[in-house]
């Protein structure tokens, strides 16, 4: 394992309704610096992107953030973080998220999240990257998506291998124990 295992976060710009997922959010950030691993993230202040961020950085963790041009003031990028890079396409930033990660850990989050993971899935799939993927799967928010990977598997659109792609975790801690034994492979 890496000295500093640095994990890529992908998570939604909003809180959402339960408070269960910005309490799993901020104890994400806490628990990554406890362990003396870092965050790589889209940048945001607002919503689980922001809570998760504070908590790392609050934690003593280094947070790095990747975010396109056009959305600094739209998604109001988190400027007090360790080091910010603003990119030119939301492909540069996707690219560079995962390039400057050790594991991707993917929280609750919407469109932009799936967006994100599903490419992470795909790369994994074509071999284009083998960088490990956790789900934390708080109060079974990712359930819809894993039947969504078994229809694909059931129809003979994947491989049962896809199943393997992702592992899924209940707790923070438990999703981080997961990167870490992946890590430690
Ligand atoms: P959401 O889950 O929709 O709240 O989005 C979470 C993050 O994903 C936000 O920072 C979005 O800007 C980002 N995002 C949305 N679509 C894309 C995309 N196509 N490529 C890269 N990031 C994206």
């Amino acid at each position: 394992m890496a000295e500093r295992p640095m994990i890529c976060l992908y998570c939604g710009s909003r809180p959402g309704h339960d408070p269960a997922f910005s309490d799993a959010a901020a104890a994400i950030g806490r628990a990554i610096a406890t362990r003396g691993w870092g965050l790589v993230y889209g940048a945001g202040d607002h919503g689980l992107m922001g809570l998760a961020a504070r908590a790392a950085m609050e934690g003593g963790a280094p947070v790095l953030g990747f975010i396109p041009r056009r959305l600094v003031d739209l998604e109001v990028a988190k400027r007090d973080i360790t080091a910010m890079v603003i990119t030119e396409t939301m492909h540069e930033r996707k690219k560079l998220m995962l390039e400057n990660a050790d594991a991707v850990l993917a929280l609750p989050g919407g469109a932009g999240t799936l967006d994100e993971l599903v490419e992470a899935l795909t790369w994994r799939q074509l071999g284009i990257t083998e960088k490990p993927v956790v789900l934390l799967d708080t109060e079974g928010y990712w359930q819809p998506f894993v039947a969504l990977l078994a229809h694909f598997v059931e129809h003979g659109f994947a491989g049962p291998s896809l199943m393997d792609d992702v592992a899924l975790a209940p707790t923070p801690e438990a999703a981080l124990d997961r990167l870490a034994e992946s890590l430690s492979a």
